[in-house]
């Protein structure tokens, strides 16, 4: 880079990557594909791996059964079919101090990855056979460099997907860091950074890139995490600010008279985890600013009589409430549960989804603008843009498994703010609440209404299909109901997954013969569906064969069997969904699940659901199973992704960021302060407009 001392550190940092030294209009190329476009870009690229080359043991010093790393070149295979009829490849490597031979059983793909002159770096136990040290399976590194000698070193890996090789992309990151980093301002002060334990930003991005040593990478990389988490924390903390104290809602207390008026229209008894739900979605609604609040509870666990309680309070306080659920069949099946608990009272409700004729949907419109209606029950239709309340004052969305709880439905209305509360039946890890919700207030119900059903769970192998189908009959011959659910999927797809129609067919020609079955599925308009539920409600029909249309809150106590087909195409989170459809009644459940061909991982989740009912384990699971990046759904949010935190890894930092956030905002909320100055542009570049942040800039 020519001119260095002429430019300012802005202009600096804006070079175009073509005009870094070493980097020709090939690399540029390959570089852009990458998403590095700046010098900027370079200097902020995160290796994704390391090769750690320090404390190698030498071969001349390993001893039986301890942990060694080693490093070495490969110098020739050997490749041969064993006596079981498998199949053994031996690499014999050369490595400082003497020799070793790795040994892998039945992958043959190995062959591929360890060309005669590959540099490995070997993990595991070693072993004296034979006259030579063998390693089976040991964990492999392969090491991509021209470095002569890289023994010693920590090795950075970076995220290349493309003709770029390691070394290269070493060299041009190591060059633009020596002519940059000095250049680098420091965002945090210098006591914040003492306090906090972070590296300054200059030793940060030296260590992240070419660490002295793994202590000093962790020191690099968690300031780069903190300062990831933290900027994040600050968006969310800012943005709560701005939904909640910047903004005016109608107080609407509980009054123990309201309250007394309330509870006497519920047919049975509140749970105390139910209570303590509606103490803080009360305390919430007593304030005039708009509640923000998600209400997680497991299925069945009496979420819908919370959500009636807060509504009946705002339509107490002669204000509108509306109920929005993600189906047509769920509202529906709201819309019932809601009639039957206003029996006795005079709320005037309506029904507004996509099915009402023109002139019903005039009506009703003309209706809720009206005031006539205290209480609209409905899907998306609720928030089409010619649908205006009077006064609206809460709105209750029903996500059920979703996690779609960012596209908040912004509903018309003059004046106030309604207050929010959203409803989850994905009991939701707290790394990811602190994450993807960072700025709702969040209400756990743990507790599942009195006289709940156990649910026994089976993970069946194919042989166990006859005397699965033995015990269904039976209890359906006893009165009892069941679901046969097939995943969706087009048959050529995936080859082992059995598609609705044919399974349908094998079970009305095959073991349920004698029985009345109906089928269920997406592509079958809300009319059809309305009426096979309401036949399968009503026992005209004993088994429903469908596809996930009954995992969202289809309620019917008698219904007690459940099989699962296919069961390796569904996650952890739908499984258990599917599962709380036959805990609702007075009969314990039976839920049976057939697999196959199924992968180690599909095989562990499908384990740890026959072993667990408990939601919240589950999660934890699937979280950890999937990794955050699937379960967050960054992309379905909007958010960005995270480049560098694990909320998982690095909860213990994250907790520290939000506190951090937290208070930063509480003192600052614009993050006005010239000491904010540079985090709030981060802020702002990261967040401003997926978080809407406008009126913070
Ligand atoms: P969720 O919406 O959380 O899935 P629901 O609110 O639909 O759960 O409740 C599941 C079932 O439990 C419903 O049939 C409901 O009538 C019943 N229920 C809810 N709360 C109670 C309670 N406190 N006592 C007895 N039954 C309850
Ligand atoms: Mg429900």
């Amino acid at each position: 880079m020519s001119h260095t001392s002429e430019k300012t550190p802005a202009e600096l940092f804006a070079t175009p990557v073509q005009f870094l030294k070493g980097v020709g209009p090939q690399h540029a190329e390959l570089l852009a594909k990458l998403d590095l476009h700046t010098a900027r870009d370079v200097i902020f690229f995160f290796p994704r791996d390391y090769q750690d080359l320090t404390d190698l043991t030498d071969v001349s010093e390993l001893s039986e059964e301890s942990l060694v790393r080693v490093h070495g070149t490969v110098v020739e295979l050997d490749q041969r079919n064993t006596s079981s009829g498998g199949t053994m490849l031996g690499a014999l490597v050369r490595c400082t101090g003497g020799n070793i031979r790795a040994l892998w059983f039945n992958q043959p793909f190995m062959v591929r990855r360890l060309p005669p002159g590959q540099e490995l770096l070997l993990s595991g136990k070693a072993k004296w056979r034979g006259g030579i040290w063998e390693m089976v399976h040991p964990d492999v590194k392969w090491i991509d460099s021209d470095d002569t000698d890289a023994r010693g070193k920590v090795l950075p890996v970076y995220p290349l997907t493309e003709a770029l090789s390691q070394p290269a992309i070493r060299r041009i990151v190591a060059g633009v860091v020596e002519t940059l980093v000095g250049h680098l301002d420091e965002v945090f002060p210098a006591e914040f950074l003492e306090a906090h334990n972070l590296a300054p930003i200059r030793e940060a991005v030296e260590q992240i890139h070419n660490p002295a040593n793994r202590e000093s990478l962790a020191r690099a990389r968690r300031r780069f995490v903190y300062q990831e988490l933290l900027v994040m924390q600050l968006a969310l903390a800012i943005k709560r600010h701005t939904q909640h104290e910047l903004r005016r809602a109608p107080p609407l207390a509980a009054t123990a008279k309201i309250d007394a008026r309330i509870r006497r229209l519920f047919p049975f008894e509140l749970t105390p985890g139910q209570n303590k739900m509606i103490d803080e979605i009360a305390a919430d609604m007593a304030r005039e600013h708009p509640m923000n609040r998600l209400l997680q509870g497991d299925v069945g666990s009496g979420k819908t009589a919370v959500a009636v309680y807060a509504l009946l309070l705002a339509i107490a306080h002669g204000q509108q409430a509306a109920l929005m659920a993600p189906t047509e069949l769920l509202a529906r099946q709201h819309a019932g549960t809601i009639e039957g608990f206003l029996t006795a009272s005079r709320v005037r409700w309506g029904l507004l989804t996509g099915a009402l004729s023109p002139a019903e949907r005039r009506d009703t419109l003309a209706k809720i603008a009206a005031g006539e209606l205290d209480l609209v029950v409905g899907t998306q239709a609720i928030v089409q843009a010619d649908v205006e309340f009077a006064k609206l004052g809460l709105v209750v969305i029903d996500e059920q498994h979703k996690f779609g709880v960012r596209q908040r439905a912004s509903l018309k209305q003059a004046g106030l703010d309604p207050h929010y509360l959203v409803m989850t039946a994905t009991p939701i890890p707290r790394t990811v609440a602190m994450t993807m919700f960072g700025d709702l207030d969040v209400s756990t119900l743990r507790d599942a209404p009195p006289g709940r059903q156990t649910v026994h769970t089976y993970l069946a192998t194919p042989e166990q299909r006859e005397k699965w189908w033995d015990f269904f009959r039976r209890k359906l011959r006893e009165g009892r109901q069941g679901y046969v659910v097939v995943p969706l999927v087009e048959s050529s797809e995936d080859a082992a997954a059995t598609s609705i129609d044919q399974s349908y067919e094998s079970l009305a020609n095959g073991p349920l013969e004698a029985f009345r079955l109906a089928l269920v599925h997406g592509r079958m308009s809300a009319a059809e569906k309305a009426t096979v539920m309401d036949d399968f409600r009503r026992g005209a029909t004993q088994v429903l064969v469908s596809t996930t249309v009954v995992e969202v809150g289809v309620d019917v106590p008698n219904a007690t069997l459940l099989a699962i087909e296919s069961g390796q195409c569904f996650g952890l989170a739908q499984l258990h969904q599917l599962r709380g459809r036959i805990s609702r009644g007075a009969y314990p459940g039976y839920c049976c699940v057939f697999a196959e061909p199924i992968s180690p991982e599909s095989q562990k989740r499908l384990e740890s659901f026959a072993r667990s009912t408990d939601g919240f384990e589950l999660a934890e699971i699937d979280f950890l199973l999937r990794g955050p990046g699937d379960l967050l759904g960054t992309r379905q949010h909007g958010m960005p992704p995270l480049r560098i935190a694990d909320p998982v890894a690095d909860a213990a930092v994250l907790e520290e960021a939000r506190r951090d956030a937290q208070q930063l905002v509480a003192a600052d909320p614009g993050l006005a302060h010239p000491e904010h100055e540079r985090l709030r542009r981060m802020v702002l570049v990261r967040y401003g407009q997926v978080l809407d942040l406008g009126d913070v800039g």
